[in-house]
C-alpha cells in the first residue's frame, strides 16, 4: 500500500471525498489522488517521494515555480511580525498601488482573501452600481462557486457533471443568462431584446476552465461595445489570466479595457488571495465610501500581501512573460510533433504560460460545444500515463495547463518523452 493510498483512506474519514476541493478528486480521471509533501521549483515530490514535473501549479499561482527562495523568505519575515491584524498595514496599499499600475483597468482595487469572493463581490457591485438584476455569463467558464455563478459553469463543476449544483436557488440562477463562448451574434442579440435589464457581462478573457479556449477575434470587442452601448458593465475575470498571459494580464494583451476585473491565484504567490478592481466612479460604490457592502476578516491578510507582492516583482522582470510563453509553445509544440508522429489526432491552444491540449480530429476548438466532442476517455488514459512517467497534469479535461519560469528546457524534453512514450502505448 503506498502512502498516498494510506492519507487518502484517512483523509475520506472526515473530509468529503478527501479533499478539499473537489477536482482534486480525480473524479475526471479516476484513480485515486497523488499526496503531496513539498514542492520545489518546477517539481512536486508525493508522500511516496516520487518526483514529478508539475504542470498544475497550485491551479495557476507558483508562475515563479514552487518555494522560490525569495517568496519564502519574505514570507518568513513577514510573518515574525505577526499572521493577521485586522487593521490596515502598508503592504496593502503597496500591492494595490502595483496592481493598479499593472493592469490597465484598474483605478482602485479591494483584497479579498479568493477568487470566488473577487467574483461574487464584483458581481453585487455591478448589480449594485446599476441597480439591475440579470448577469451574462458563458457557458463552460467558471467564475468561483458564489451561487449566481454556477450556471452552467466549468472546471470541476463541469468535470464532476452538475454545472448547475443543487442548492443554487432557481429564483437567483433566473438572473444568470448564459450563452456560448466566443459567440458575437449571440451577445448583440440578447443585449437587443434585453439590454437595459443587463447588469454586467462576466467572461474569462480566455477560457481556461473548458480546457484553454482563447477568445475569437472580435469577440471581446463585441462585449465592450453592447455593454458600452446598454449601460452594462464589463467584468473581466482574471483570476487566472492576470499576471499570466502578459504582465497586465489578458486586457493588455487584447487590448479590450474592462470596467471591472477580477484577480486571484498569481497576485498570492501561493497564498490566499483575491481582488477586484476597477474604474474608479464604479469602484466608489464599495463600502465604506459607497453602500455595495463587502467585507473580510483576512482580506489584505499581511503574509498573502507579501507573498503577492514579491511575486509581481519576480514576474516584472524584464522578458519574463515573452521567456515563458517560449517555453509554453515549446512544450505545446512538442507534445502536438509527437502526437502526429504517433498517429494521434490531437490540438492545441496556447495564450503566454497558459496551455490546453485536446482529443480530437477537429482542426480548432473554440467553444464549449467543441470541447465537449473531445476524448476524454483517451485523456484520462493520457493523464495517468503521464503521471506514471512523473508528469503531473491537471487531472481533468477541462482544465488549462500552466507552466512556470523555473521550468527549464531538460523539463520540457522530459516531458515532451514522456508524452511520446505515453501515446504511443494509447
Ligand atoms: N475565476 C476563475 C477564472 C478561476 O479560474 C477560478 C479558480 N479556478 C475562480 C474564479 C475561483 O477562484 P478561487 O478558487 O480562488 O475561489
Amino acid at each position: 500500500m503506498t502512502r498516498s493510498h494510506e492519507l487518502f483512506l484517512a483523509a475520506q474519514k472526515h473530509i468529503p471525498g478527501g479533499v478539499n476541493s473537489p477536482v482534486r478528486a480525480f473524479k475526471g480521471v479516476g484513480g485515486e489522488p497523488v499526496f503531496i509533501d513539498h514542492a520545489s521549483g518546477a517539481y512536486m515530490v508525493d508522500a511516496d517521494g516520487k518526483r514529478y514535473i508539475d504542470y498544475i501549479g497550485s491551479w495557476g499561482p507558483m508562475i515563479c515555480g514552487h518555494a522560490h527562495p525569495e517568496v519564502i523568505e519574505a514570507v518568513r519575515e513577514a510573518a515574525v511580525r505577526g499572521l493577521s491584524f485586522g487593521a490596515p498595514t502598508g503592504l496593502e496599499t503597496q500591492l494595490a498601488d502595483r496592481v493598479c499600475e499593472l493592469v490597465p483597468s484598474m483605478d482602485m482595487v479591494r483584497m479579498t482573501s479568493s477568487g470566488t469572493e473577487a467574483t461574487m463581490s464584483a458581481i453585487r457591485l455591478a448589480r449594485g452600481f446599476t441597480g439591475r438584476d440579470k448577469i451574462i455569463k458563458f457557458e463552460g467558464c467558471y467564475h468561483g462557486h458564489g451561487d449566481s455563478l454556477l450556471v452552467k459553469a466549468g472546471s470541476g463543476a463541469l468535470t464532476l457533471g452538475v454545472p448547475n449544483s443543487p442548492g443554487v436557488p432557481a429564483a437567483l440562477a433566473e438572473h444568470t443568462l448564459t450563452l456560448d463562448y466566443n459567440n458575437a451574434d449571440q451577445v448583440r442579440e440578447l443585449f437587443a431584446r434585453m439590454g437595459d435589464e443587463i447588469a454586467c457581462i462576466i467572461v474569462e478573457p480566455v477560457a481556461g476552465n473548458m480546457n484553454c479556449i482563447p477568445p475569437l477575434p472580435g469577440f471581446l470587442e463585441c462585449l465592450r461595445e453592447v455593454c458600452d452601448a446598454h449601460g452594462a458593465l464589463l467584468i473581466f475575470d482574471e483570476v487566472m489570466t492576470g499576471f499570466r498571459v502578459a504582465l497586465g494580464g489578458a486586457q493588455a494583451l487584447y487590448q479590450v479595457t474592462p470596467d471591472v476585473t477580477t484577480l486571484g491565484k498569481v497576485i498570492g504567490g501561493g497564498m490566499p488571495v483575491g481582488a477586484f478592481g476597477g474604474r474608479r466612479d464604479v469602484m466608489q460604490h464599495v463600502a465604506p465610501i459607497g453602500p455595495v457592502y463587502q467585507a473580510g476578516t483576512l482580506s489584505g491578510n499581511p503574509i498573502a500581501m507579501t507573498a503577492g507582492l514579491k511575486t509581481l516583482e519576480l514576474l516584472s522582470a524584464p522578458g519574463f512573460h515573452d521567456r515563458l510563453t517560449a517555453k509554453t509553445k515549446t512544450l505545446v509544440d512538442g507534445i502536438m510533433a509527437v502526437a502526429k508522429n504517433a498517429g494521434v489526432p490531437m490540438t492545441s491552444n496556447q495564450v503566454g504560460g497558459m496551455f490546453g491540449l485536446f482529443f480530437t480530429d477537429q482542426p480548432t476548438v473554440s467553444n464549449f460545444a467543441e470541447v465537449g466532442h473531445c476524448d476524454t476517455a483517451r485523456f484520462g488514459r493520457f493523464f495517468h500515463a503521464m503521471l506514471d512517467k512523473g508528469v503531473y497534469l491537471a487531472p481533468s479535461a477541462y482544465e488549462a495547463g500552466f507552466v512556470s519560469i523555473m521550468h527549464s528546457d531538460e523539463d520540457l524534453q522530459q516531458t515532451i518523452d514522456a508524452a511520446a512514450a505515453a501515446l504511443a502505448e494509447l
